[in-house]
């Protein structure tokens, strides 16, 4: 169908891979509705100078083989940059600790073999791996380890959606990496296409007309879409649905999430006096991780992101904690940013809420991406914003 119109709304990873599919798939441009000034949602890349720190998402593995194909797609292979090996840490009292003085040995060695018989169906995060490393390994250890991992705690989490084997990997891509600009890099490249239009506007809603839908924004604006996909967290979503969709709507508003907030520090390198650590998990107090980027070094400075555990701790609690950790001098911080950090959690309903949605739209052109359909990683993301594209692409042809 030449000249539809196709829109997406939220720009983070998802809406914009979902973006670049769409141009590519159909050949039409696509506008990207986003309601703040910077593209990228979780993906978050601050800078000073030609130095940059990411407040969010900060590592791709080769076994995003979804991500991989969505980079070599935008031509940005020679970007991807390697992440050097830095060590876990614990934070305990203010100061680093090693990963092996805060296990037990003995409960490891008495639990381990279990974990050749273990099976994660119907058991929960805590339950599974309490079970192969023992009670107190996980109580005291791995129970912060996990919660550093998805900015969340997972303890209640269903174990078999948690942290997936991926079985592919890409050998011709380093093991882990980043881009040479930080991972913002990817979704501004995508930004740049002729063929993606981003508008800095809130959609308020969506409604369906006779034919195709009507996006209302915030300031009041209308626009006409024949084809719209939703990249936005599921309480936007559901909101957005709620005038047209009752049914996507409730669905959509049954997903709890979870909001924390993230402080993210450059400061000079010669005044920083940790060894190299590439995520310190904190065991105690309101912050879960400090996730540094010395996985990629600098001649001049270093940065650390402070990971709180809710959306309450404020930029002067931040600063106290980061003073306890007599890691960096306050004289020495160049540059401090925050950041809300908004994100679903898994539940049990996950896969039974996912089909229902599925259904609903099977035969809609409308689709509906993010990190609540697979998985939360960036992987899981473009893999989700690549289906829905494909299935929409499909859609347009037929009604060619
Ligand atoms: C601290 C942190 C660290 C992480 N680290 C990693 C990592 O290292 N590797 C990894 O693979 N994954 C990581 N993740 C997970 C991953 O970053 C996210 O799951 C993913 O980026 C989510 O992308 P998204 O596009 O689905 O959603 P979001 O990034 O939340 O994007 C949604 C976008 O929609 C916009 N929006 C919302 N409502 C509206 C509206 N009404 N109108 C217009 N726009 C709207 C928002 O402003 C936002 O830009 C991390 C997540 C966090 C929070």
């Amino acid at each position: 169908m030449e000249n539809s119109k196709i829109a997406v709304v939220g720009g983070g990873i998802s809406g914009m891979a979902a973006a670049f599919y769409l141009q590519k798939l159909t050949g039409q441009s696509v506008d990207v509705f986003e309601k703040q000034q910077r593209i990228g949602g979780c993906v978050d890349t601050m800078t000073l100078e030609d130095y940059w720190l990411e407040l969010g998402a900060h590592t791709c593995y080769n076994s995003y083989t979804e991500l991989i194909s969505l980079v070599e797609g935008l031509e940005m292979g020679k970007e991807v940059l390697a992440r050097q090996k830095a060590a876990f840490r614990v934070l305990k009292n203010g100061r680093l600790k090693t990963i092996q003085s805060q296990l037990s040995f003995f409960s490891l060695f008495l639990n381990l073999p279990k974990s050749f018989l273990a099976s994660k169906k119907g058991k929960t995060v805590r339950e599974f791996y309490s079970g192969i490393i023992g009670r107190k390994n996980y109580e005291q250890l791995m129970k912060y380890m996990f919660r550093a991992v998805i900015c969340q705690e997972a303890d209640d989490f269903p174990a078999d959606f948690f942290l997936k084997r991926r079985a592919k990997k890409r050998k011709d891509y380093p093991a882990s990496f980043t881009f040479q600009g930080g991972l913002s890099s990817l979704v501004k490249r995508i930004a740049e296409l002729k063929t993606v239009n981003v508008k800095r506007e809130l959609v308020f809603a969506l409604e369906k007309q006779d034919k195709g839908f009507q996006l209302v924004t915030e300031s009041g604006d209308a626009y006409e879409d024949d084809y719209v996909v939703l990249a936005v967290p599921p309480q936007a979503a559901s909101q957005i649905l709620s005038r047209s969709f009752a049914n996507l709507s409730g669905e959509l508003a049954s997903y709890a999430q979870s909001r924390s907030k993230s402080f993210g520090v450059i400061v000079e390198k010669a005044s920083v006096l940790w060894k190299p650590t590439a995520v310190a998990v904190s065991t105690e107090g309101k912050f879960m991780s400090v996730v540094s980027r010395d996985t990629v070094n600098d001649e001049n400075f270093r940065g650390f992101t402070f990971h709180a555990k809710d959306d309450s701790v404020t930029l002067q609690e931040a600063k106290q904690f980061i003073q306890k950790t007599r890691s960096v001098p306050e004289s020495a911080i160049l540059k401090i940013e925050e950041k809300l950090q908004v994100l679903p959690k898994l539940s049990w309903k996950q896969e039974e809420l996912v089909r229902s949605i599925q259904l609903e739209l099977e035969d809609l052109d409308l689709g509906i991406v993010g990190n609540y359909f697979h998985g939360l990683s960036l992987e899981d993301c473009v893999q989700r914003a690549r289906e829905e594209s494909e299935r929409l692409a499909k859609r347009w042809q037929t009604n060619g």
